[in-house]
């Protein structure tokens, strides 16, 4: 069997024995275990493990100014360097900097050296640049998703064949706007200036390019700061900038934990910020950027209801559910968390959820086979493992029918929901970011809708029925920045995304998404 470069695939295949249930406290249902004890079809699938190679450095230093900074003190040193992992195997990947004041004030800085010459050049000339960079992704796009595997634990047919086209697609669709943002707004707007751009670990590069795609395309030059347990993708993607021959400063990449973001935000050299993470670091930076000049964007955290009527087409209902909340291990901030089905079908649609769950498989992101891939980091399982016990607690029945032999290393949770949810339960209220869904009832469209706006968060939300005009209804009073009908976490660059109350403000994608980095 091939092996990558750091020999992490092989050790996560030989891992296969261990635990036999992601949560000890998981009571199984009748129904699942009998799923379980029976297997459905006799088929057992061999594995198909991704066998790109792809090269990793043993450390990497910051991109700034157009050039990979030689780490200055020792790379084994506890404070200016830190390791990335692989999730799935707990697996060291390589060791990256952590960004200092002083780093960070080298990247502002080469930003702002960069920023007369970008923004002067012809609109067409720039949008030039961002076309190369979206096929040069192309051309690297198998050895990006396995990158991108490996250091997220995300699966690999995900990080293949939605991450990366989408990274793609983005570049691709700003690349068109760049010389027709005078048709938008009237007149050729000035870039806002020097971006800092903060982003989390769940899509590590499609993040970068949601935050550098628009600002590029605006004239505008970047600081970034990739999320400390997934910063390789992104200094991948350097190495592209380097290729196309982006000019020096135009991008600078800052990698680091938390202090390395607080550094961005609070540098005076800084014009605006855009932020993509928790709601809590979200609070901070918007303190951390009042009174003062920057702009600023936010696209936070989500508990987005999904909204079964019975008039639905139950089994394809129950894929979307499927796909809302067990996508990306449900690290996803639009993530269909909340599920809300009304009365007459909810027995139906949870046998079929519990079906389906049985029959997922849950392991190596590295296998093409694999459904369900790795929890990003320790820190994230423990969180999601706490929210596993208080649901329980609180008295709601924990659902999981998962016949998948978990690896012996790594960070797992089998995808999961819990039934007997009541609205004012902890887990009907905050965002998880794990493969933990809510299933509740309802009677009436009023109360289901009233059900899903009960929540400080409006992300996103889904509507599942057979009836057009009752998707209108009811898509009409959610308040969520994207609402799905029949379907869900469908993406695409033309088409805005974004937060209402605690979940954000400020658009991303599509035209909308211009907005943020243009001055009128
Ligand atoms: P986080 O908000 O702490 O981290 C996101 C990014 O912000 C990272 O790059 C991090 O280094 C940086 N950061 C942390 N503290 C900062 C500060 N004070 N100033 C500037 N930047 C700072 O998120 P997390 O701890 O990785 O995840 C915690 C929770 O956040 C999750 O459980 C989930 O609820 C939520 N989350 C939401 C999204 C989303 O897409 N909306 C993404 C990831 C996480
Ligand atoms: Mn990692």
């Amino acid at each position: 069997m091939p092996s990558d470069t750091n020999g992490v695939h092989s050790a996560s295949e030989s891992q296969t024995t261990a635990h036999t249930n992601g949560h000890p406290n998981a009571k199984t249902t009748a129904a699942a275990s009998t799923t379980a004890s029976k297997p459905r079809t006799g088929i057992a699938y061999a594995p198909a493990p991704e066998s790109v190679k792809v090269d990793i450095a043993d450390h990497y230093g910051h991109f700034i100014d157009g050039r990979f900074i030689e780490p200055k003190a020792s790379r084994k040193s506890d404070d200016a360097s830190f390791a990335t992992i692989n999730p799935a195997t707990e697996a060291v990947i390589t060791r990256v900097a952590q960004g200092t004041e002083s780093d960070v004030d080298a990247a502002v800085k080469a930003a702002r050296a960069a920023l007369p010459k970008w923004s002067a050049l012809p609109a067409v000339e720039r949008g030039k640049y961002l076309f190369r960079i979206a096929r040069r992704i192309q051309e690297r796009a198998r050895e990006l998703a396995v990158l991108e595997t490996l250091d997220s634990g995300k699966p690999i047919k995900e990080s293949r064949d939605i991450d990366v086209p989408l990274v793609a697609a983005h570049f691709f669709y700003y690349a068109g706007w760049a010389d027709k943002l005078e048709w938008v707004y009237g007149r050729q707007p000035a870039p806002v200036g020097v971006c800092g751009q903060v982003i989390p670990w769940n899509f590590p590069l499609l993040m970068a390019a949601w935050k550098l795609a628009p600002a590029l395309a605006c004239g505008n030059t970047c600081v970034l700061k990739p999320a400390e347990t997934t910063p390789l993708t992104a200094l991948r993607l350097a190495e592209i900038l380097q290729e196309v021959g982006l000019p020096p400063g135009v991008v600078n990449i800052a990698t680091g934990d938390g202090r390395t973001g607080a550094a961005i935000v609070n540098h005076a050299g800084i014009d605006k910020v855009a932020f993509t993470g928790s709601t809590d670091v979200g609070k901070k930076i918007a303190k951390a950027t009042a009174g003062s000049s920057k702009k600023l964007t936010l696209e936070l955290g989500g508990k987005s209801p999904h909204i079964i009527f019975d008039d639905a087409a139950i089994d394809q209902a129950v894929e979307g559910i499927v796909q809302g909340i067990y996508f990306n291990q449900g690290e996803v901030c639009c993530a269909g968390s909340r599920l809300l089905v009304q009365e007459g079908v909810i027995s139906e649609v949870r046998k079929k959820l519990e079906l389906r769950l049985a029959s997922l498989r849950v392991g190596d992101p590295m296998d093409k086979n694999t459904d369900v891939g790795a929890i990003n980091s320790k820190q994230q399982l423990d969180t999601i493992n706490r929210y596993l016990q208080l649901g329980q607690d609180e008295g709601a029945e924990l659902c999981s029918p998962s016949t998948s032999t978990l690896p012996s290393k790594g960070y797992w949770c089998k995808p999961c929901f819990f039934a007997n949810v009541q609205p004012s339960h902890t887990i009907a209220r905050e965002e998880i970011f794990g493969p933990v869904l809510s299933l509740m009832s309802f009677r009436t469209v009023e109360e289901a809708i009233s059900k899903a706006n009960n929540t400080p968060y409006g992300l996103a939300a889904g509507i599942w029925t057979d009836k057009g005009s009752k998707v209108l209804e009811v898509a009409k009073k959610l308040q969520a920045g994207v609402v799905w009908c029949n379907t869900y976490n469908k993406f695409d660059p033309a088409s805005p995304f974004g937060g209402f109350k605690e979940s954000g403000f400020g658009r991303e994608g599509g035209v909308h998404g211009l907005r943020a980095y243009v001055k009128l």
